[in-house]
């Protein structure tokens, strides 16, 4: 049985017509650029995330840039960030020409270890450490970074948090025994509607949201070239726009979200069912969720990731079988040909560097079958047992 790693088919079959129907009615109304879709959009994913505000944007890496142009990040400023992400995540740093300076990940979450985080600030000097203008905690692969202890080094450093929420849209984290959405706990949540995110729209696009109103101007400002009044401009911006058609399409799939999360929980708890079963003792790991008594939506699951012993060849043995895996990432930030001149060596970020060389990301897409996870786990327990 062939089993791919994401088919979008499933999804949109639910909703085709009415997303059709809802482009139909934006290319009817020849009002391309902005408009009431943009608005309203930017009000249903603020309740969504429980912000004040959101800013449609056109793309989850233009949010990630919009939000480090609001703070004014530039040549010399230096920006916290996990070491083991979408590229993304630190190319908007150096495109901007300040340096991102990375952080090793927590071996349980994959997400950024706020002791190393810590150690990494309070081992500045007072100088560089005036430098650092923003942390970007990445919420990997659907589930929340450690944002209580994140915020608490934000609030000690003075440091505006930038929340990387694109693989995490809907996850929730409790922070003093209150149920919080990702892109509401730092200063900005950045979000993408790439369709391979669990809120994809037809093309690129992307949000962010935000409490702070002043920043949100600057945001809206900044997303069309820096002026309010055409062809007068205050500050320096660029075209960040997000497409009507595509606002519109993910205005259609909103109202399912919760129901696509719920999908991919059910298709996780089954793989962590019949791995149980499987008993592979050490071969692989499962992925690790935390809050997972309280919360509705702790993690969710746009990857399933487990760690694999011998991961390169059971990825080959699942590929000749059909079965498509993915690693997501290779190689971490530091190790990155682009990066090098920023010293990095093998053996800075241990904890990275191992997770590298164990990811393997399974099929965990809304829509598929039962039979399909069968058909991994039984290959996967194959494989172990040759
Ligand atoms: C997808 C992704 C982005 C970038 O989003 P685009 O819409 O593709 O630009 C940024 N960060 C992470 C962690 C992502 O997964």
């Amino acid at each position: 049985m062939k089993v791919p790693l994401l088919d979008l088919r499933p999804t949109l079959e639910e909703l085709r017509d009415e997303i059709v129907d809802a482009v139909t009615k934006v290319v009817d109304s020849t009002r391309y650029i902005m408009g009431p879709e943009i608005d309203g959009l930017e009000k249903e994913i603020s309740v969504y995330c429980g912000t004040k505000d959101a800013v449609g944007v056109s793309s989850g890496t233009d949010a990630l840039l919009l939000a480090l142009m609001v703070l004014d990040v530039g040549p010399g400023d230096l920006v916290l960030t996990s070491n083991f992400s979408f590229f993304a995540t630190a190319g908007v740093v150096a495109r901007l020409n300040a340096t991102p300076v990375f952080v090793d990940i927590d071996p349980d979450s994959f997400n950024i270890d706020p002791e190393s985080l810590r150690k990494t600030l309070t081992e500045m000097d007072a100088e560089t450490r005036k430098r650092v203008k923003a942390i970007i905690p990445v919420h990997l692969y659907g589930q929340c970074a450690d944002m209580a202890a994140i915020l608490a080094i934000s609030k000690e450093f003075e440091i505006p948090v930038i929340e990387d929420g694109a693989q995490a849209i809907g996850a929730e984290c409790e922070i003093d025994g209150k149920k919080r959405s990702a892109g509401s706990l730092g200063d900005f949540g950045c979000f993408s509607f790439f369709p391979s995110k669990n809120l994809g729209c037809l093309g690129d696009g992307g949000i962010v949201t935000i409490n702070n109103t002043e920043w949100a101007d600057l945001l809206r400002l900044k997303r069309v070239h820096g002026g309010e009044r055409k062809y007068y401009h205050r500050v320096i911006g660029g075209n960040f726009r997000l497409d009507p058609i595509q606002a519109t399409v993910v205005r259609v799939k909103l109202p399912h979200l919760n129901n696509w999360h719920l999908q991919r929980q059910n298709n996780a708890d089954h793989y962590n069912k019949l791995f149980a079963e499987a008993a592979l003792g050490g071969k692989i790991r499962i992925p690790f969720v935390e809050h997972s008594q309280t919360l509705q939506n702790p993690h969710i699951y746009n990857q399933y990731v487990i760690r694999a012993e011998r991961r390169d060849e059971l990825q080959s043995f699942l590929a000749e079988n059909e079965i498509a895996s993915e690693v997501y990432y290779p190689l971490p930030f530091h190790l990155q040909e682009c990066f090098l001149h920023l010293g990095g060596k093998e053996g800075d970020f241990p904890v990275s560097e191992v997770a590298a060389n164990e990811v393997l990301a399974l099929p965990v897409y809304p829509g598929m079958t039962v039979e399909m996870r069968e058909t991994v786990v039984e290959h996967i327990v194959q494989f172990y047992q040759s």
